[in-house]
């Protein structure tokens, strides 16, 4: 089945887009945590961290360089975290990986 993210790249659900390649979207987060929080999505559907197989380097180093260029598009370089949750226990929510872009600025 198709995560909630897979239906956000397809626009069949609305989001606030920041940042799109052929390879990634960013997005607002619905529910932010932080006053600065940005969800950086690969188009592959990758449910959690240890489903990434080698041949998925790309894809998580796309990842890293859409957050470096969103930090610096928002004037945020110095000052921004980035994280991913892993599994439930650790409140992952939805299985789609995503890189959280969060900063109190
Ligand atoms: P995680 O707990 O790491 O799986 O994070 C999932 C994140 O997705 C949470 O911070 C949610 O607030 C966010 N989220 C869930 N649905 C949407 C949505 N439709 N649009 C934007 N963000 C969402």
């Amino acid at each position: 089945m198709a995560s909630i993210f897979t239906k956000i790249i397809s626009r069949e659900i609305p989001a606030e887009i920041v940042y799109e390649t052929d390879n990634l979207i960013a997005i607002k987060d619905i529910n932010p945590k932080a006053k600065t929080h940005i969800l950086i999505i690969p188009k592959k559907e990758i449910e959690t961290i240890n489903d990434l197989e080698t041949e998925d380097r790309e894809v998580l180093a796309d990842l890293f360089f859409a957050a470096k260029k969103i930090a610096s598009d928002l004037w945020i370089s110095e000052w921004y975290k980035l994280q991913f949750n892993v599994w439930e226990k650790w409140w992952q929510e939805v299985f789609h990986i995503h890189l959280h872009l969060l900063s109190n600025i």
